[in-house]
């Protein structure tokens, strides 16, 4: 299993560059970046620098975040996601990072699951048309909050089945699993090729529909049983990544070295007890 830095983590205490070199230091495999955080880079450094670090390091690019909020969108709302979905894709190829995270709208009025899940596989499937002519992938992202129109795994998983494409999976990040009390049988009935990515962090003990972003906490530190999600993806056969990803302000107040090397730590003392880290 490979490790991998969220920048989501780090958010208000570093930088893309800064993120780079300490997570190489401290030996991380793999990056997500930031879309912001990438913009706020190309504002001083070039593409080709970035491609040149990734090429003599030992860290590579994974997966951008984020495409946000792309379902029930204007028209003209939508025309931005589709450039930034092109920035992406360019960036992608020339350093090298293939994979997209793409999540659904918030509050968007008294739609069905079926009508939700109609304008998702639209979306998701103009999107990866897109995406596919550069080689990209969507890895769809449920937000375990009630207003999310896509707030569980297996409502996000019957959308990704649905869709039946091989460049669109899911996201699975254990908050929001754990969030909004998405099922175990759910995602023991999965196929592991479908996940594409693995965010994992821990949650204060709130109830079902009360939790927040900011009630993130290092995994192994809160309330999720976070065991008996590894072994499940154990059991289904899932081995490729897993990314550590922070949203808590507390964190954020930290020197960024501490934060980037309590993660790594953290994420291996639980994930190690199921898998090989590296
Ligand atoms: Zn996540």
């Amino acid at each position: 299993m490979k490790i991998c830095f969220n920048q989501a983590t780090t958010l208000q205490n570093s930088n893309l560059e800064k993120d780079l070199e300490l997570c190489e230091k401290y030996g991380y495999n793999l990056i997500e970046i930031r879309l912001d955080k990438l913009r706020d880079y190309l504002n001083t450094h070039s593409i080709k620098e970035l491609s040149d670090f990734f090429r003599t390091s030992r860290i590579k690019p994974f997966a951008f975040n984020a495409l946000e909020f792309v379902t029930f969108r204007s028209e003209r709302d939508y025309e931005g996601i589709k450039r930034d979905l092109q920035f992406l894709c360019e960036v992608g190829e020339e350093i090298n990072c293939r994979k997209i995270v793409v999540v659904p709208s918030f509050d968007v009025g008294d739609y069905t699951k079926k009508h939700i899940k109609e304008e998702s596989v639209r979306v998701l499937n103009d999107l990866a048309e897109t995406a596919e002519k550069y080689g990209s992938e969507l890895a769809f992202e449920f937000v375990g909050y009630p207003n999310c129109s896509v707030n569980t795994f297996g409502q996000a998983y019957d959308i990704v089945k649905e869709v039946d494409r091989d460049n669109v999976g899911l996201v699975l990040d254990c908050f929001h699993f754990y969030a909004m009390n998405s099922r175990i049988e759910d995602l023991r009935k999965a196929d592991a090729g479908k996940i594409f990515i693995f965010h994992i962090d821990d949650a204060e003990d709130l109830p079902a529909g009360a939790l927040r972003d900011h009630h993130r906490l290092w995994p192994g530190d809160g309330a999720i049983d976070l065991d008996l999600i590894l072994k499940t993806l154990k059991e289904i056969g899932y081995n490729e990544m897993v990314s550590v990803e922070l949203f808590r302000p507390e964190y954020w107040k930290w020197n960024a070295e501490e934060t980037v090397k309590t993660g790594r730590t953290k994420t291996e003392e639980v994930v190690g007890r199921y898998f090989e880290i590296g």
